[in-house]
């Protein structure tokens, strides 16, 4: 898998990438990362890769020439698909990161101050995502949750194999808890069944816990979660309406 940043701040991702699980996957060759600064884009000797909004108004824009020059230059190399992180994009979540792992290669654009000039977003992208709704300072930070996101399906990133199918959204539903020693906290105690070495009684225990916190924290995700005939009796105890499936 590989991703391609387009920042003015490639320092800003130095110790992110460099810790961890996407150190590894970058060491084992199963991911490749590589930052691009936009002002080597530039067209003057300043490096400018902003300027004022025409039609007046607060901040800067990023012009669209580096930005033209940045993503052609890239697609000398290949097909990427181009991304530019946006609040007014479309929602990321792990249908989405799932979509996005099977392109193969990413170009993510991050934008700064007032965002980029509209003609790269209309002719020369191919997806606008955002991190959720609200704004932050720049493009990074969500091409990092886009990047990690990602890389976490790249087969050999995350240890066991397990550990990403089980997890919360791959299944449709929230994770069950999680406890490890000791086996009691301050008087508080490890649920008993978690200790009992029944491993059929801890799958149900860890199902309907799952479908409890998701039934009561998520309850939209029951929508298109796959549920078992148990498992929709156990949500109906709960309190949940079939109908509103
Ligand atoms: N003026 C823009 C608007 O109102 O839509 C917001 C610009 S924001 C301050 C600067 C940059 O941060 C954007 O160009 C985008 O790259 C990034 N950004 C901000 N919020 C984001 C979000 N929720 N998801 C993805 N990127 C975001």
């Amino acid at each position: 898998m590989r991703f391609d940043v387009i920042t003015i701040f490639p320092e800003y991702f130095e110790s992110p990438l460099k810790v961890g699980a996407l150190k590894k996957a970058q060491d084992k060759g199963l991911i490749e990362i590589n930052l691009i600064n936009l002002r080597d884009f530039a067209l003057d000797k300043h490096k400018m890769v902003d300027d004022r909004p025409f039609g007046g108004g607060e901040g800067m824009v990023f012009k669209p020439e580096p930005l033209y020059r940045a993503i052609s230059n890239l697609k000398k190399e290949g097909k990427p698909y181009v991304i530019y992180l946006s609040p007014q994009g479309r929602l990321l979540n792990q249908e989405v990161v799932k979509e996005l792992f099977s392109k193969g290669h990413l170009v993510l654009i991050c934008g700064r101050y007032e965002g980029i000039d509209e003609r790269i977003r209309r002719y020369f992208i191919d997806d606008e995502i955002s991190i959720g709704d609200y704004v932050v300072f720049g493009g990074e930070v969500a091409a990092l949750v886009v990047i990690e996101a990602v890389s976490r399906l790249v087969p050999g990133v995350v240890g066991k194999k397990d550990s990403v199918e089980k997890e919360t959204f791959s299944q449709g539903l929230l994770k069950y808890p999680q406890y490890t020693r000791p086996r009691d906290f301050l008087g508080y105690k490890v649920p008993e069944v978690l200790l009992s070495g029944d491993h059929a009684a801890i799958e149900k225990w860890r199902r309907e816990k799952s479908l409890e916190i998701t039934f009561k924290r998520r309850p939209d995700l029951l929508k298109k979660a796959p549920l078992t005939p148990e498992d929709k009796a156990f949500l109906k105890k709960l309190g949940w309406q079939e109908e509103d499936a």
